[in-house]
């Protein structure tokens, strides 16, 4: 196995673009393909700063090391689920990342600061943790990167992630996600700018970028996600590319050259409430009502009775 670039020896294949890489330019590809997705996407201007939302896992670690290769100024943002020993264990990837490199790290916890934990949360309001999971997040990631001043907030959303996001959006017909389902979306009524910059890599690259760079990342998978069905999609989607390489990247991608612009959200269908955002009355967040779902969420959460997280399994 021989380096496309380089003709030495090869440590990995990347069958989507049919081709083998040495070391340095396996990672010289990985910060191209980075590179081009702010560019192709319009993501981010020369020097802007972005606040990095690292969970200790290999895809935001990897993120937040590909964008200060990039030149870019970052910080990182970890929010404590109170997910057991997975957010113990995480947390301390993410606080070795940056204290090894000298990097400012922003910690949220969320039972500290807003008197709940994720397993708590998903009992007391009778919904799939993944999904309590998602509105805690945002909240605090949306109120971080604008509480910072930051350009953009980053995450580390991966073509397997986006491509399985997809999948289970076009299978239930969801227009109005269809429709907001962009690498990007701008800085809007009281939203800091999102941006993905991963999505040109799979989890296998942003994975063996980590090992490569000698990143140490959070491997167990967390307790919580079991059932969840976006890695029944995942499942799907990797045995579709392990008989057709490529399908992956030809679905997400085609989907945003050919077929994005057809969708509209309800917003501009003039369907569901139609009503305008307004200021949350207890945390400033822009909701259609008078107190935003994150609110409404917390304070149910916050007294609840703590639930424990579920013992998450060792690898094997
Ligand atoms: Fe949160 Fe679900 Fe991800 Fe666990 S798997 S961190 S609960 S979104
Ligand atoms: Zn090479
Ligand atoms: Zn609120």
């Amino acid at each position: 196995m021989k380096c496309r670039v380089c003709k030495g020896p090869a440590v990995i294949d990347v069958r989507r673009h049919n081709a083998n890489f040495c070391a340095e330019h396996f990672l010289r590809l990985c910060r191209d393909q980075v590179a081009k997705a702010i560019s192709q996407f319009a993501m981010l201007a020369p020097g802007e700063r972005v606040l990095v939302a690292v969970s200790g896992g290999k895809d935001s670690l990897a993120l937040w090391d590909l964008l200060l290769e990039l030149g870019y100024p970052t910080d990182g943002l970890y929010v404590g689920l109170g997910i057991g020993d997975y957010s113990d264990s995480s947390a301390t990837y993410a606080r070795a990342f940056a204290a090894e490199r000298d990097l400012e790290l922003i910690e949220v916890d969320l039972r500290e600061t807003h008197g709940y934990d994720i397993p708590t949360g998903a009992k007391a309001a009778k919904r799939a943790p993944c999904s309590v999971c998602g509105i805690s997040k945002r909240h605090v990631f949306d109120r971080a990167a604008l509480d910072g001043g930051y350009d953009a907030l980053a995450t580390g959303h991966n073509l397997d992630d986006e491509a399985a996001v997809l999948f289970g959006n076009v299978l239930r017909w969801e227009t109005d996600y269809l429709a907001r389902q962009q690498p990007v979306l701008p800085a809007r009524d009281g939203f800091p700018r999102k941006i993905k910059p991963l999505v040109r890599l799979g989890e296998r690259e942003s994975a063996a970028y980590c090992i490569l760079r000698g990143i140490d990342y959070e491997v167990e998978e967390c307790p919580m996600a079991v059932g969840n069905k976006h890695l029944g999609y995942k499942e799907a989607l990797n045995a579709i590319e392990t008989t057709s390489p490529g399908s992956k990247q030809q679905f997400y991608f085609g989907y945003l050259e050919r077929a994005a612009s057809r969708f509209t959200t309800d917003e501009e269908d003039g369907v569901g409430d139609g009503v305008a955002l307004s200021a949350c009355q207890r945390c400033g967040a822009p909701t259609p009502g008078e107190v935003c779902g994150f609110c409404r969420l917390a304070e149910r959460a916050s007294q609840a009775q703590p639930v424990a997280a579920p013992v998450r399994k060792m690898a094997s």
